[in-house]
């Protein structure tokens, strides 16, 4: 990952020298410092590269945590990129992100549509992408694994039996 292996060395003198008021001011503005750290290194993309595996090798632990940091991070967003990519190859037309969706489900209360219980959810297609359906959010209800898979190939809409029971 291309974090410099202190707070000041990617300014490269520019702007501050490493001393104790550089790293203070960094201590003090975090937000800030990594900005200007973000900002050095994709102008010096090269320099950055160098320096990055350099810290890596020179901190071989260090570098192993960060990198299992940011994929936790970004797990949801992998997931997510993942799933849009198999629905495309599927044949899918329309897309939504995963905020509509997280939305979907806070309108449901975090219930599954068909058994209204509180689980975890997962995305079901009303009318199936193997029938034709979109993958846009007016053709979604959060369903439970086990009633997506009991589902199969019915196209029953149970976002609206899940509103009349006051789901909402
Ligand atoms: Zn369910």
């Amino acid at each position: 990952m291309a974090t410099p292996s202190s707070p000041c060395s990617s300014y490269g003198g520019t702007m501050f020298n490493r001393n104790d008021y550089a790293i203070q001011w960094n201590r003090e503005h975090p937000d800030e410092h990594r900005k200007h750290c973000r900002d050095w290194a994709r102008r010096h993309p090269v320099e950055n590269r160098k320096r990055s595996s350099e810290w890596q090798k020179g901190n071989p632990d260090k570098a192993r945590c960060r990198l299992q940091a940011w994929r936790d991070a970004n797990r949801d967003k992998k997931r997510e990129q993942d799933r849009r990519r198999l629905t495309k190859k599927r044949g899918a037309n329309g897309s939504h992100t995963l905020d509509d969706f997280k939305v979907l489900c806070q309108l449901f209360r975090g219930r599954c549509v068909k058994c209204l219980k509180v689980k975890p959810l997962t995305r079901d297609h009303i009318v199936p992408i193997s029938k034709g359906g979109t993958d846009n959010i007016d053709n979604i209800q959060p369903m439970c694994q086990s009633c997506n898979s009991s589902k199969s190939d019915n196209t029953a809409d149970y976002r609206l039996i899940a509103q009349r029971l006051r789901i909402r």
